[in-house]
């Protein structure tokens, strides 16, 4: 039996448990990742990244090697309904979603996991967890071995099977799939001039999307006869090239599949992400119809949620409370992921006049500035707020109600040296970040706080007022705004005035 130890046990090494795994590493933790795959997968089931996980990424110095392999693209769908999502609309410095396949992806966080001295075990199937005498022991097949790990915590990334979820006894209520999709890879020998493109009618819904070179395109089609297809029965290139006919009347030449592939819409959420010192992230805490790609995406934001989190209370930075505002802030987002999924289900499986006709309306509706820009930053994760602060204030600052547990704006900073800079560069340790505004007193943190904080003495351009009335503004290492203070010296009184 092979044995191992680590701080954080990762149980795969997809997106999500490689994201977590490089958060963890970057707080000096001693990761393994347990990776069931001997070789990284080829084909990608996400095709993009959308703003807030490139704000995440940018937020650790890692974004310019994304947007160098990928493209910006500054347009988003709905349920593939007709007008799309304006993304540029967004306040975010990444104001558009990067076209970038899933295994580009993994194979960049799977660089940079090892950069940061991950240790990852590919060919390692974990099949046992079990918690006691304050560690997490977990079990496994490798090859013709088996292994054995103990650690102080276990992240179970292992996916919509998740292996993790069900041995730590976390139920996964939901509902069962009720539609089967169709993917295809495919070559197009007389593609769409106006691709990407999406058809929805009586005949079925097709979406389908250039893979980049021209030639290689990803087609997603529902028949509406063969909805009920079980999901192991293998797509043949006749039967997406028919269903795709029905549609828009041609199969735009398919030919050489390279992937096809069938899908479902199962929607469950695990009814806690925290067992004792078992966690669950991505798809091993949500599953639903991968509608408006965002499962990767909101993997990525629990990815990051917990990993500052997890390495802070094991560093004995923080008060082991911390991990449970993991449940309580991701625990809400993967719930309205389910809703909006749902609700794109209902949409896209609208074939009868009458869905047709809400597709139009919606449609319509989306034209609306206000309408279009909701749903693009509810896709985009751009709106999402933490209102409750995850620690008690430390003296001298507190709660702003409004603008803790959002985003930082998008603003720049001015250095006292006069020296302009992103507020995303003051984040790539993953430590909170106390934003002292030049010529006031910021207030000092109480250890071990001050410990896990770079202090930054910069004026804050752009941004909105809301960012402006303040002396100091703590910045949680997920670049989300914690407390403020006031300029304690301006509430000083002047002896000379003193009555
Ligand atoms: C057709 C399709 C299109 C999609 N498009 C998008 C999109 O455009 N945008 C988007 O954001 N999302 C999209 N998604 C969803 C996205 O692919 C997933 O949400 C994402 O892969 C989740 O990442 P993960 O790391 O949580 O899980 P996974 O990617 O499933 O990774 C889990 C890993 O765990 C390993 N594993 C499993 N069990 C064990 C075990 N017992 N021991 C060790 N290792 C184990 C697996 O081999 C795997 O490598 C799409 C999904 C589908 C099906």
């Amino acid at each position: 039996m092979r044995r191992y130890e680590a701080d954080v046990a990762v149980a795969g090494g997809g997106p999500v448990g490689l994201m977590v795994a490089c958060e963890l590493a970057l707080s000096g933790m001693k990761v393994a990742v347990f990776e069931r795959r001997v070789a990284r997968v080829e084909q990608s089931r996400a095709l993009t990244l959308h703003p807030r996980s490139l704000e995440i990424l940018a937020l650790r110095g890692l974004v310019e090697r994304f947007r160098e392999r990928g493209h910006p693209i500054p347009v988003a769908h709905y349920a593939a309904l007709d007008t799309r999502l304006d993304l540029s609309a967004l306040d975010s410095s990444f104001r558009f979603t990067l076209f970038i396949p899933q295994a580009l992806t993994e194979a960049l966080l799977e660089a940079r996991a090892l950069e940061l001295g991950v240790d990852l075990h590919r060919g390692h199937l974990v099949t046992g967890v079990g918690e006691g005498d304050g560690a997490v022991e977990v079990e496994g097949t490798c090859g013709g071995d088996t292994f054995a790990v103990k650690a102080r915590a276990l992240v179970g990334a292992d996916g919509a099977r998740s292996a993790v979820r069900k041995l730590a006894g976390i139920p996964f209520p939901g509902t069962e799939a009720t539609a089967s999709l169709m993917l295809g890879d495919v070559v197009l020998t007389e593609p769409p001039p106006s691709a990407p493109l999406s058809a929805l009618n009586t005949g079925g819904n097709l979406l389908l999307v250039p893979l980049g070179d021209g030639v290689h395109h990803r087609l997603v089609v529902v028949d509406p006869e063969r909805l009920d297809v079980p999901l192991s029965e293998p797509v043949t290139l006749e039967e997406l090239s028919r269903a795709t006919r029905k549609i828009v009347g041609t199969d735009f030449g398919m030919t050489r599949p390279f992937w096809l592939s069938r899908f479902g819409n199962e929607t469950r959420q695990a009814a806690t992400y925290r067992e004792g010192w078992v966690f669950l992230a991505g798809d091993a805490a949500h599953v639903h119809l991968p509608a408006g790609g965002q499962g990767l995406n909101v993997g990525l934001q629990d990815a990051m949620n917990l990993g500052w989190k997890l390495a802070g209370v094991l560093r004995g930075l923080a008060p082991a409370s911390l991990l449970d505002t993991y449940q309580e802030e991701r625990h809400p987002v993967g719930a309205r992921l389910l809703q909006d999924t749902l609700s794109q289900t209902a949409l896209l499986l609208a074939f009868d006049p009458a869905g047709l006709a809400l597709r139009a309306t919606l449609s319509r509706l989306l034209t609306t500035p206000e309408a279009n820009r909701m749903l693009a930053a509810q896709i985009s994760g751009c709106d999402v707020v933490y209102p409750d602060p995850v620690l008690p204030a430390p003296p001298g600052m507190e709660v702003a109600p409004g603008l803790t547990g959002r985003r930082l704006p998008r603003c720049g900073l001015r250095l006292e040296d006069g020296a302009e800079v992103s507020p995303f560069t003051l984040f790539r340790e993953g430590r909170w970040v106390l934003l002292r505004r030049p010529g006031t007193h910021a207030p000092a943190l109480p250890e071990p706080w001050a410990r896990w904080t770079s202090v930054v003495t910069a004026t804050v351009d752009g941004g909105g007022e809301g960012l402006q009335g303040w002396s100091s503004i703590l910045l949680r290492p997920d670049g989300r705004v914690g407390y403020v203070a006031r300029d304690l010296r301006s509430e000083l009184v002047d002896p000379r005035d003193a009555p």
